[in-house]
């Protein structure tokens, strides 16, 4: 198995230098060229396998220049029971054609653990596989998860260092507080004045700038990336459709090779991309439903092939999806394209330099095909928490009411009210817990302590504060740079030594 840019760049890779470099050398990002084929029988057999079995069978579809050992041990290494509990994701059923897949029983309470505990062992290995000598720089932008969720991976991991840039105005108080005072040895944190999509533009111009790759190379360093714009980052996504599926299975909600939906809170596009890479290899899925808050670039684009992105920004009670340039959309593009890189890399620059771009009429069919879109605004988020709440007894956190509640506006359609439908989890309610509590109890919370919203959350569902977070409160506020977003690269230097 080999991996190309989406650009064209003649470069033809091994998963384990898509993996150290993140990005290609011209700024595409990195795709198989080719989606292994999962028979029936292959994916049952997943369903008597533990999830770090899953794990292992899937990533070896891609990852052909490790070894199973190898992945194996870093699959061990990362979904641990003292991290993850005994099973890292549970498929809840909350009603008779709906199951909640909870993706955010790992440390930092979000589904990005699934893939940022996996990554720095994968990396590691890349690195002995491609003999790079260097220590590797992980620069990541977040908007509000990532940050955490990679801080808590490469703290204290040899051979790299990691530099964390979120919106300091953007995360909630939880996601600020888990990232200001992460320990280790090669971490830095900053605030920066402005959105998630400065600080990603910001990070994006750092890998593209060739002279201080060259400088920063002879001192000793070279820069990798843990967003999702990193194959390292998309491919352990994919082992978690499989395990919902046949978990739905196992339960008896649906039949083996049944067609089933899955709908996505997105963002970055990273999570429902895996979704249709698992499809790609043969996993009966009928739709993918893009469920965007009301930055909802993504369903005008599914609905009109039009990717338009001078509009305003939203910031959201939903913030890790406040974003209007979704990176790997670029992934999508390129495949529905057959792999033309020259339209991709057009759309693109148009991107770019106009802020907006149009597919062609053929790629938009093969969209819609594969993908539903649809936004829920602010007060549709809280009244669906409330609902469930009330209705299923599920407390369900900010980002995962938005697919929920556009689960249904899909279910109003004529087509298929009634698909069995797994809803991705992607945060534990207490993260967004002010927001949740308000939904719930139909009124504005009053405690201005993000840990007593925490205890009273905790105390009105009668679900456990996630322990980590809880001690959060007592722990000491590391890191309190706050820098402009235009001078992110002046700060990655200075930080180099
Ligand atoms: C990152 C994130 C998302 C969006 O995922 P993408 O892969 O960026 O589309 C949704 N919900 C939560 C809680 C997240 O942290």
């Amino acid at each position: 198995m080999v991996f190309v840019s989406t650009r064209g760049d003649a470069d033809i890779v091994t998963s384990a230098y898509a993996i150290n470099r993140g990005l290609a050398n011209d700024g595409g990002l990195f795709v198989p060229t080719e989606f292994p084929q999962l028979s029936l029988e292959e994916i049952a057999s997943l369903k008597k396998m533990s999830y770090q079995e899953r794990a292992v069978y899937i990533l070896k579809q891609f990852l052909t220049d490790y070894t199973e050992e190898e992945l194996r041990d870093c699959v061990n290494k990362a979904y641990t029971e003292e991290k993850f509990g005994k099973n890292p994701v549970p498929l809840v059923q909350v009603n008779n054609n709906t199951g909640v897949l909870e993706l955010w029983h790992g440390p930092t309470s979000a589904f990005k653990d699934m893939a940022l505990q996996l990554l720095p062992h994968l990396l590691l290995a890349a690195k002995k596989k491609t003999g790079e000598l260097h220590k590797i720089v992980i620069l990541v932008a977040t908007s509000g998860d990532t940050g955490k969720a990679a801080l808590e991976g490469f703290a204290d991991v040899p051979g790299t260092e990691i530099m964390v840039f979120y919106p300091s105005e953007g995360v909630s108080d939880i996601q600020k507080r888990q990232m200001t005072t992460q320990p280790g040895e090669n971490v830095k944190v900053f605030g920066i004045e402005g959105n998630f999509d400065d600080a990603q533009r910001g990070v994006k111009e750092i890998f593209s700038n060739k002279i201080l790759a060259k400088s920063l190379a002879e001192k000793g360093f070279v820069f990798s990336s843990a967003n999702s714009i990193n194959w390292g980052r998309l491919a352990p996504q994919i082992v978690y459709y499989f395990s919902a599926y046949v978990d739905a299975v196992a339960a008896k909600k649906i039949k083996l090779g049944e067609e089933i939906n899955f709908v996505v809170p997105t963002g970055n596009f990273g999570d429902i991309l895996a979704g249709y890479y698992a499809k790609q290899m043969g996993l009966p899925v009928q739709r993918l439903l893009c469920a965007s808050n009301s930055n909802n670039i993504l369903t005008d684009f599914i609905n009109t092939g039009i990717y338009d992105k001078r509009r305003e920004f939203y910031k959201t009670v939903s913030p890790s999806m406040d974003i209007l340039v979704s990176s790997n959309l670029e992934r999508l593009l390129y495949h529905v394209s057959e792999g033309d890189a020259t339209k991709v890399a057009g759309y693109m620059e148009k991107l770019n330099t106009e802020g907006i771009y149009e597919v062609e009429r053929e790629a938009l069919r093969k969209i819609r095909s594969e993908f539903f879109g649809a936004w829920v605004d602010e007060f549709e988020t809280k009244e669906t928490i409330g609902r469930v709440y009330r209705e299923n007894n599920y407390v369900l956190d900010t980002h995962t009411a938005v697919a929920w509640r556009a689960l249904e506006k899909y279910r109003y359609l004529p087509e298929d009210p009634d698909t069995y439908t797994v809803v991705l989890s992607t945060a534990s309610p207490f993260k967004f817990a002010n927001n949740v509590l308000s939904a719930i109890k139909g009124e504005e919370t009053t405690a201005e302590n993000p840990f007593d919203l925490l205890r009273e959350l905790s105390a009105e569902t009668g679900m456990a504060i996630p322990s980590r977070m809880g001690a959060l409160e007592e722990a000491a506020i590391l890191h309190k740079d706050v820098v402009d977003s235009k001078k992110m690269e002046l700060t990655v230097i200075g930080n180099l030594g």
